[in-house]
C-alpha cells in the first residue's frame, strides 16, 4: 500500500472512531469541515504531528490539514521484527497504534476549533495547554507528549471530567467552563493603575504552559497636551496565556501579581508626546527631556 493511501486509511479510522465516541446517536460526522493528511518533515519541530488550518474562508469555513512526521510513517512501513522489539514487547501493530494516536491527537485540534472556537472570545481553545482541549484529548483517549498534560493529570479541571463517559456532560461542562473564563477576561479587560494609568489586558488559552503565563506587555508613556494641560500618562496593553492547571477563580489574584511586579515574558516601552490630537512617537531621552521641562 502506497503511503499515502495508508494515511487516508488511518484518517477514516480514526474519523470514524471518533464519531462514534462523540456523536454515537446522532447523524453528523466527526468534523463538519473538510480534513486533509499529508506527510511532511517536522524534524524541526521535534514533533510527530501538526495541525494547521488552510483554506480559511471566515471563522468557521476552512479546512483542516494534518501533517504527519515522515518517521512516523518509515516505522511502520519499514519494520522488520528483531530481537529488540522482541525484548522490548513491541510489533508492528505497536508503530500502527503510534500513527493512530498521531493522527487523533491532531484531530482532536480540529474538533474543539470546530466545536468551541466559534463561540469562545478568548482565542486558542485548541491550543495544546489549552484545558478545553486537553479536557477532550482525554475524552477521546488521545495522547499528549507535551510537558503540560502531566500536571494537567494534577489539577482541578481534570479531576472534574476524568470519569466523565457521556459526550453531552463534557460538552456541558466545557461550555460553561469557557464562559467562565470569557467572565473574567471581561472583568479584568482593563483594571486601572491609578485615576490616569491604564492596563489592558486580552487573553489566550496557552501553547505551552500549565501555569498563568504573563507573555507580554506593551507599555506607551504619554506625555500629552490636554485642553492646555500637560499630563503624564501610562497606558500598558498586556497578554496573558491560560494554561491547563488554572481554573477561572485563579485568574484574577495571578494577574493583579504580574502586572504590579511587571512580570512579562517579553516587555516593550513606547514613547509618545501628544498634542492638538496627534502622537508623535519619540526616543526615551527626547521623551524625558521633554517631559522634565513640562514638570
Ligand atoms: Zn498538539
Amino acid at each position: 500500500m502506497k503511503r499515502q493511501e495508508l494515511l487516508e486509511k488511518l484518517l477514516k479510522k480514526e474519523l470514524e472512531g471518533l464519531r462514534k465516541v462523540c456523536f454515537k446517536y446522532q447523524r453528523r460526522p466527526f468534523l463538519r469541515n473538510k480534513v486533509m493528511i499529508v506527510e511532511g518533515d517536522l524534524r524541526d519541530l521535534n514533533a510527530h504531528g501538526l495541525y494547521e488550518q488552510v483554506d480559511v474562508k471566515d471563522k468557521i469555513r476552512y479546512t483542516h490539514k494534518i501533517t504527519i512526521d515522515s518517521r512516523v510513517i518509515d516505522e511502520l512501513v519499514n519494520y522488520k521484527y528483531n530481537k529488540w522489539d522482541a525484548y522490548a514487547g513491541i510489533n508492528k501493530s505497536y508503530y500502527k497504534q503510534k500513527l493512530r494516536q498521531v493522527i487523533r491527537h491532531e484531530l482532536t485540534h480540529g474538533m474543539v476549533a470546530e466545536y468551541y472556537q466559534t463561540f469562545s472570545d478568548i482565542l486558542g481553545t485548541n491550543c495544546d495547554a489549552s484545558p478545553i482541549f486537553l479536557s477532550m484529548l482525554h475524552f477521546c483517549k488521545g495522547i499528549s507528549h507535551h510537558q503540560c498534560t502531566r500536571s494537567f493529570r494534577k489539577s482541578k479541571i481534570f479531576e472534574d471530567i476524568k470519569d466523565i463517559k457521556e459526550f453531552s456532560k463534557l460538552d456541558r461542562y466545557l461550555t460553561e467552563l469557557i464562559f467562565k473564563y470569557q467572565d473574567i477576561a471581561e472583568d479584568l479587560k482593563m483594571i486601572k493603575l491609578n485615576d490616569k494609568d491604564i492596563v489592558n489586558n486580552t487573553f489566550a488559552f496557552s501553547p505551552r504552559n500549565a501555569g498563568l503565563e504573563a507573555a507580554h506587555a506593551w507599555t506607551d508613556n504619554i506625555v500629552a497636551n490636554v485642553e492646555g494641560r500637560v499630563k503624564e500618562l501610562v497606558n500598558q496593553s498586556s497578554c496573558f496565556y491560560i494554561g491547563c492547571n488554572i481554573t477561572p477563580d485563579m485568574i484574577k489574584n495571578l494577574i493583579d501579581r504580574k502586572v504590579r511586579y511587571g512580570q512579562f515574558e517579553e516587555q516593550k516601552q513606547g514613547y509618545y508626546l501628544v498634542a492638538e490630537g496627534k502622537a508623535v512617537e519619540v526616543d526615551r531621552i527626547e521623551y524625558y527631556k521633554f517631559k522634565s521641562k513640562i514638570a
